[in-house]
């Protein structure tokens, strides 16, 4: 009784492969369930739909295949910011406390301005890479 009405996994009666609320087979999800995952469909057809009743109206959501869906590019407001601090925190220089325009390096832990101002007169590394 359960919802057979709404099973149609090879998509005959629909025109599309359809499930019922909560039988949707794995490694198919709803847009929403995606985003959830940092995910968006992308270019991806709809895979199958699920269709179940609520209050006597047939509700619809499509689903995608997870393993077509692609990472989302655009950054959220919180994510631009959290990004900047980060880039904030790798671009200033523990040594002079100046804000660079570039990563300080990890393999010396300053600056280049520190690197290269004599405090490492008796290191003569190498640069490999
Ligand atoms: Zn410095």
């Amino acid at each position: 009784m359960y919802r057979a009405e709404f099973d149609d996994p090879t998509g005959a009666r629909f025109g599309l492969p359809t499930f019922n609320f909560r039988s949707a087979p794995a490694g198919l999800a709803t847009r929403r369930q995606l985003a959830a995952k940092g995910l968006t469909p992308g270019r991806q057809d709809i895979a199958a739909q699920i269709l179940w009743r609520r209050r006597g109206k047939v509700r619809c959501a499509y689903l995608y295949r997870e393993d077509l869906a692609v990472p989302k590019r655009e950054a959220t407001p919180a994510q631009l910011a959290a990004l900047l601090k980060a880039w904030a925190a790798n671009a200033t220089c523990p040594s002079c406390g100046q804000g660079r325009e570039y990563y300080i390096p990890r393999r010396w832990g300053e600056c280049l301005d520190c690197h290269d101002s004599g405090h490492h007169t008796t290191e003569t590394r190498e640069v490999t890479a």
